[in-house]
């Protein structure tokens, strides 16, 4: 089991970098993982705050989280030979940090500027070119620094994308329940509690989560961070990444001009709850609360893609067994689900 060892989170705490840095025992090089707009906004000022310490520090700027860009990350690892790999940006940059540095067996700080997923705190990277279109094992982040006052800055959905993918948790644990029910998979309790609490937080909190509003965003990064620590107890993302994220994963397949990754496993997570026989609606209020995507149109995809979406989710992994697989949903019914919950 990996854990965090520091989570550093609120109003200015980028300050804290060097300070974390050393005590954790990297004194003398670093490399920052960015992207050109957060490395303006946030890479940059990491850079300049660990050279005052006199440590060296190389840059390696991402765009994309592709196979190609981890490996070329780790080529330029081995020559420049970090202590510590520093992850600054979104989803991509962290995932391409944690993986890269992982391979190279060298720890890694998540500094995120934006709170679209969990993935700035799990130990899984989500990368493309592998054959599996879901998350891959790398590292858990020896540290997290979220600072507030760079995370508040960046674009309002993404905000509304990380709610989502938390909501997600309340049917990823009803999977796995049933997979230990049904498969007697192994189930662990207190990962499983943590995940669904962290989603129970999110919809209780849904009118703290406001443009501008500090006291939502820490909500949101705490139910984050926490889910990221729960993958890391199970040792998988079973408590993370049910029927829903099957759901998202699918749709990315069918339909390349997809929303984004909290905003799909949302909409998933409606018709998984129903499937389910849980509060679907209640879901369905929160998601709507929080400005989120509730429906096909919404998330800018066809009624027909959430149809095959929904067909295709049960097969793409065929060892994470969920309510689709208990099902065996035909055309009519995945139609059906999709028509009842007005997704469609
Ligand atoms: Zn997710």
């Amino acid at each position: 089991m990996q854990l965090p060892r520091e989570v550093i989170v609120g109003k200015g705490t980028i300050e804290c970098v060097p300070e974390v840095t050393q005590r954790l025992g990297f004194k003398k090089s670093a490399m920052i993982i960015s992207g050109t707009k957060s490395y303006d906004i946030a890479g940059k000022i990491v850079r300049e705050l660990l050279e005052r310490e006199g440590m060296i520090v190389d840059t390696f700027l991402v765009e994309t989280a592709t196979i190609r860009d981890v490996r070329a990350l780790e080529e330029k690892i081995k020559v420049s030979k970090p202590q510590v790999v520093f992850g600054v940006g979104g989803g991509t940059k962290i995932d391409v940090a944690k993986l890269g540095s992982a391979r190279q067996g060298i720890q890694f700080m998540s500094v995120p500027t934006t709170v679209s997923h969990d993935g700035i705190a799990s130990p899984l990277a989500s990368v493309k070119g592998f054959e599996k279109p879901y998350s891959i094992m790398a590292q858990a982040p020896i540290a997290i620094i979220a600072d507030t006052d760079i995370i508040m800055h960046a674009p309002w959905r993404s905000v509304v994308s990380g709610c989502g993918d938390v909501i997600a948790k309340i049917t990823a644990v009803k999977d796995w329940k049933l997979a230990r029910e049904e498969k007697n998979e192994y189930y662990g309790e207190y990962s499983s509690s943590q995940a669904l609490m962290s989603a129970k937080l999110v919809i209780r909190n849904a009118e703290l989560m406001r443009p501008g509003n500090e006291e939502g965003l820490r909500v949101l990064l705490e139910a984050l961070i926490s889910c990221g620590v729960s993958m890391s107890i199970a040792g998988s993302s079973r408590p993370c990444s049910g029927s829903e994220h099957l759901f998202s994963h699918a749709l990315d397949m069918i339909n390349c001009h997809h929303a984004m990754h909290g905003e799909q496993c949302g909409v998933g997570t409606i018709m998984m709850a129903y499937l389910h026989k849980t509060c679907w609606k209640r879901i369905k209020d929160a998601l709507e609360k929080l400005g989120a995507p509730t429906t096909a149109c919404e998330l800018g995809v066809r009624n027909e893609d959430v149809i095959k979406a929904l067909q295709k989710a049960a097969t793409i992994r065929p060892e994470r067994y969920t309510i689709l697989n208990k099902l065996n949903l035909s055309q009519e019914a995945c139609e059906k689900v999709a028509k009842i919950t007005e997704v469609i």
